[in-house]
């Protein structure tokens, strides 16, 4: 009775979404427990024609129609990927096949027959649980146009056994109890709705917090924070080999302010963070440390190596043109590089590598200073 689950997007609408792992799972685990409500109904069952409330053969047709449509259930659900059938088409059609055996159960369960209308509402809940509210509307629609079938079909002919006010009444019941049913429902949709929005207003500002919190605005770097927090993983890291850093920073760069402006100073920060950032091996990190000052963490790299890095980046920044320089205007950086000793703090190496670098300033610029 319970029909497959389907996803909503943000409209609100059923999508048909692939047939996931995931989703076959929940769709056999919905289909079990279909299966035992149907078991239960079919005791039920057995239990109202033992009492002779409900004749036999009706009652056994009954049970093998409803035991062999929720086998091929499992058959369609195990194929539904292969014949191309949407969960939420199967969901409708296991939908309808619990509204006709309920119906067909109202037919047949005699004095215990209004009991059967509670099952049609809880089959109803489920469509609307699990599908658009339009579509859930329709099942209800055809939920009732075959349930006032069959309430006419039996007052026309056993009027006796199936008084017609007592018919038209349970019908209004039914009616009322459906329309609410789905009128909830649609509320339950327009929530659903709201709250995927939420999630994904959530997830986008998580999104920017995890931005703001590890890249350098305006280089598009790792920070000083995401430079620090890398440091200490680099720490906890019991690598075999040698690790090295290396601190770079552009010459002269007041400069470069003070002739042409901040603007392009900026774009000067940009174009060399793009240029370094395209020389390094895949696992270094280049980081904005401050100002026009960077800091690279060469993991599992020699000094050679770590040098090797270094000079690939001095040959792309000097190749340099930025949007409003003069073009004769090249741009430099110094570098201190330091190799990271046995399980020493980064700070340690850092240090060194700061050295370095004072004395390639001291030495004229445009220079890289091993420690
Ligand atoms: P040196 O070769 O000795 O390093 O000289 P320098 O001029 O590069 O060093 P100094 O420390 O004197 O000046 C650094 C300048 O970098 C000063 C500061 O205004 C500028 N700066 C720092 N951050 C930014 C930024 O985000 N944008 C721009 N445009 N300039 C910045
Ligand atoms: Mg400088
Ligand atoms: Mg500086």
């Amino acid at each position: 009775m319970t029909p497959a689950p389907s996803s909503t997007d943000s409209k609100g609408m059923t999508a048909a979404p692939a047939h996931t792992a995931p989703m076959l799972r929940r769709m056999r685990n919905y289909w079990i427990a279909t299966a035992m409500l149907y078991l239960a109904t079919m005791g039920l069952l057995a239990a109202q024609v033992g009492a002779g409330y409900t004749p036999r053969g009706p009652a056994l047709l009954l049970s093998v129609v409803a035991a062999c449509g929720t086998l091929a259930f499992y058959a369609l659900i195990h194929f539904s990927a292969r014949l191309k059938i949407a969960p939420d088409m199967l969901a409708a059609l296991q939908s309808l096949f619990a509204i006709g055996c309920i119906i067909a159960g109202y037919a047949i369960a005699g004095p215990l027959r209004a009991s059967l209308l509670s099952m049609l509402v809880v089959a109803i809940a489920f469509c609307t649980f699990a599908m658009h509210p339009r579509r859930a509307l329709l099942l209800a629609g055809a939920a009732l146009a075959g349930m006032a079938g069959i309430m006419w079909y039996l007052q026309a002919i056993d009027p006796q056994g199936h008084p017609p006010a007592v018919e038209a009444m349970s019908f209004g019941y039914l009616a009322a109890a459906l329309l609410a049913t789905t009128l909830l429902a649609s509320e339950m949709t327009k929530l659903r709705r709201r709250m995927k929005v939420s999630k994904q207003e959530l997830l986008a500002a998580l999104d920017t917090i995890r931005t703001l919190a590890t890249v350098d605005e305006l280089t598009s770097l790792a920070n000083r924070r995401h430079m620090n927090e890398l440091l200490g993983a680099e720490e906890r890291r019991s690598a075999p080999a040698t690790s090295c850093v290396a601190l770079l920073d552009l010459d002269l760069f007041k400069q470069v302010n003070d002739q042409y402006g901040h603007a392009v100073g900026d774009a000067v920060l940009r174009g060399f963070a793009g240029a370094a950032h395209g020389a390094l091996r895949e696992h270094d990190t280049l980081a904005r440390w401050g100002g026009e000052e960077f800091l690279l963490l060469l993991p599992d790299a020699t000094p050679q190596a770590a040098r090797q890095v270094l000079e690939r980046i001095v040959t792309r920044v000097h190749a340099l043109q930025i949007d409003g320089m003069t073009p004769a205007r090249r741009i430099s950086f110094s570098a201190g590089l330091a190799e990271r000793r046995d399980g020493e703090p980064f700070t340690d190496a850092i240090s060194r590598a700061d050295k370095a670098l004072y004395r390639a300033k001291a030495a004229g610029r445009d220079r890289i200073e091993v420690a």
